[in-house]
């Protein structure tokens, strides 16, 4: 038998929401304006269908071939959306346009313009979040936001991507460099927050509404410094095997 109990998902599931209610409550932010993608990714069918059944509406999954195997495989009985959060190759973008409801990770403006073309093929549109790198990692992706001179060159790439007609563009996506002390990210946080703010000032034709940003191990702080949208998984369904 798989190695989970749906009792437990549920449980911490509950706890999620809680923790995220009291951040936003505390920051004097509404809950409602805070939602909760719970990551799969590395979890058999087993463990998706625990987190529907515990009320999870945004499922998040890194690699669109073992995401398209779960969408396959999760009964219709539930109505979830699945949420594309890691990068995307080249090869795999028509599988993130045939199976995914939303993409957080749109990190460069040629995938921009692939993606638009076959969401264009399918007749469809695809809401995105423009990913940022937050802190100049190797191993992350996304336009570099680390100095504020770069700020002016990114908008360039970024007024192209808001030309492409079959992505709809509603925010932001960024990752804070892992630290065991979760105040140590609100610096990179509070940096996409301003960001997003030069971005509704210099395009307001966008609403720049949406921040996804925050993880198990930081995700009241990212709620604090206006997250919208947050990912997590460890905290509810437990360490990954492969990672
Ligand atoms: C894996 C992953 C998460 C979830 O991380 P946890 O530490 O399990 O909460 C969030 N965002 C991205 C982009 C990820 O790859």
């Amino acid at each position: 038998m798989a190695n989970f109990s749906g009792g437990k998902i549920k449980d911490n599931y509950l706890r999620t929401l809680e923790r995220i209610a009291e951040a936003a409550y505390g920051a004097g932010r509404k809950p409602e304006d805070v939602k909760l993608v719970v990551v799969t990714k590395t979890h058999p069918i087993e463990v998706v269908e625990a987190v529907a059944e515990a009320g999870g509406k945004y499922l998040g999954e890194n690699y669109a071939e073992e995401a398209a195997l779960k969408i396959e495989s999760l009964s219709s009985q539930y109505s979830v959306q699945w949420h594309m959060i890691g990068h995307v190759q080249s090869r795999k973008a028509s599988l993130v346009c045939d199976y995914f409801d939303y993409l957080h990770s749109l990190d460069c403006l040629k995938l921009a313009v692939r993606l638009d073309r076959l969401a264009a093929e399918r007749s469809r549109v695809l809401p995105v979040l423009l990913e940022l790198n937050l802190g100049g990692e190797e191993s992350k992706f996304g336009w570099p936001l680390w100095k504020e001179e770069q700020w002016q060159s990114i908008l360039s790439d970024i007024v192209q991507v808001l030309d492409l007609l079959h992505l709809q563009v509603k925010g932001l996506m960024g990752m804070a460099p892992f630290f065991d002390d979760a105040e140590k990210a609100r610096p990179y946080y509070k940096r996409l927050r301003l960001f997003q703010e030069f971005l509704q000032s210099h395009l307001p034709q966008v609403t720049w509404s949406e921040l996804s940003m925050g993880m198990s191990a930081d995700f009241e702080v990212a709620v604090q410094e206006g997250a919208t949208w947050v990912r997590i998984g460890q905290s509810i369904l437990g360490p990954r095997k492969s990672s």
